[in-house]
């Protein structure tokens, strides 16, 4: 079904009789051509890709819970393309024009709102720091706006200049960066994915792989044993766990970030925010809610909700950087796991069994990426070799050297 202006006012007309399941329910096939493990927003953008580009039907999305349960339906939205490091540059820059035509792309509403992400500098070494940033986004063919600390002030009059711990001295601003609507992503790859003959399976957790001669042939699940040609790992925080089933150990742990809403207020926070002297970034939602996050718990966990160090961590940034949020109340927080690489940056590559491919170590950066990182991995799995815009995030690189540390924070998963 195609959605149009006109199906709404069909089916309004007829009492929303017409609307079909955006995806079926399918049991699964003794094989597939391919298997994509996870159906979070990149496991169902990479058989999108698959399907769409590549030509390749036969595929089964296996999801141990709902499709969309994971990170992708528990991030705080923010899209950008304002990294720093080649690697990062060029690929946020490509997910963002892929962000910019999603819409049509799907014929589905991800709610894509280019609001303007603002950077904050809070001293001299910061604000120069955002000068070469900008300047390296500017190159690539990105916007980036240097705004000094009275630009900062019009743009955002409610938050704290003068009073506070640490003043504000700027910012960088990129007006196309913004918010999705998270679900929708999900919901819209699923469908598109679904529509080209993808198997989307869930409750289907994969608990091993069947492995001859050192080429895949398969993956055991909880739902009986499944025939592949390739199998591709996009797990998001459980990928080290599941990685292990094949026997690899991986540069990446697991990490637990909590997100927030406080009820929903009138329009106060016109652009997402980012607090440049903590980890702490805010935007409101369009059902008004403040939505704000800050940094991971900083221990190891596979837990889905997070501990009130960092809930008060976090409240307290928001109150620094702008007091009149100690006026809201907070709804609800919640968790997600992270899949935290050595670097900061993720892994798309092959991996050193034949036919099982891997993407991850997103972090908390991965939801920006979905639709270059399913693009890319697509691209991978069918033609064996690596997408213009991806073509850094090699698995050896930390045997190599050749790292991709956008914050500078060095090889701790837990700094960055
Ligand atoms: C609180 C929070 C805030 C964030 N904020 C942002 C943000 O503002 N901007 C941004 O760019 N990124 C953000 N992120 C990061 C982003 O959400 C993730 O990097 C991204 O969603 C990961 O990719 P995914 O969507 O495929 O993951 P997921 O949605 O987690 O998908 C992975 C799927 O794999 C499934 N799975 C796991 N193991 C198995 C198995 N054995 N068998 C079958 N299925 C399995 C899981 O159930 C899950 O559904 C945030 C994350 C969190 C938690």
């Amino acid at each position: 079904m195609h959605y149009s202006v006109l199906q709404i006012l069909k089916n309004g007309l007829t009492g929303n009789k017409g609307w079909k399941p955006v995806w079926r329910n399918p049991e699964p096939k003794k094989s597939y051509d391919v298997v994509i493990i996870g159906g979070g927003g990149h496991g169902l953008s990479t058989a999108y890709y698959l399907a769409k580009t590549h030509g390749i039907r036969n595929i089964a999305v296996l999801e141990k819970g709902y499709l969309g349960g994971g990170n992708v339906g528990r991030n705080t939205t923010i899209v950008r393309a304002n990294y720093l490091q080649d690697g990062n540059l060029e690929f946020y820059s490509h997910s963002l024009k892929l962000w910019e035509n999603l819409e049509q792309e799907l014929n589905y509403n991800v709610m894509l709102s280019q609001r303007g992400c603002l950077m904050l500098a809070h001293n001299d070494g910061q604000y120069d720091a955002m000068a070469w940033r900008g300047n390296s986004n500017l190159a690539t063919g990105d916007d980036a706006v240097l705004m000094g600390r009275e630009d900062v002030r019009k743009l955002v009059p409610f938050l704290n200049f003068d009073d506070a711990r640490f003043p504000i001295r700027g910012g960088l601003l990129q007006r196309t960066g913004g918010t999705a609507r998270h679900d929708a992503v999900a919901w819209g790859y699923a469908r598109g994915a679904d529509m080209r003959g993808v198997d989307l399976i869930q409750n289907c957790e994969v608990k091993g792989f069947r492995i001859e001669g050192g080429k895949i042939k398969g993956v055991e699940t909880s739902r009986g044993y499944i025939g592949a040609g390739k199998v591709g790992m996009s797990v998001a925080g459980r990928t080290s766990q599941v990685a292990e089933m094949a026997g690899l150990r991986l540069p990446i742990e697991s990490h637990v970030l909590q997100a927030f809403v406080t009820e929903a207020v009138k329009p106060v926070i016109d652009n997402v925010i980012s607090f440049g002297m903590g980890h702490f970034y805010i935007s409101q939602s369009d059902k008004g809610g403040l939505v704000f996050g800050g940094d991971i718990d900083g221990y190891n966990s596979y837990s889905q909700r997070g501990n009130l160090p960092m809930v008060e961590h976090v409240a307290e940034a928001a109150m620094t950087l702008m007091p009149m949020v100690g006026k809201s109340r907070m709804l609800r927080s919640w968790g997600g796991i992270m899949d935290m690489s050595m670097d900061g940056s993720p892994i798309i590559d092959k991996t050193p069994v034949a036919g099982l491919y891997l993407n991850g170590g997103w972090c908390y950066g991965g939801f920006k990426a979905t639709p270059a990182a399913g693009a890319a991995f697509a691209h991978l799995m069918a033609t064996g070799k690596k997408a213009d815009w991806a073509t850094k995030y090699n698995l050896n690189r930390f045997e190599t050297g050749h790292v991709i540390d956008d914050e500078g924070t060095g090889a701790r998963p837990n700094l960055h």
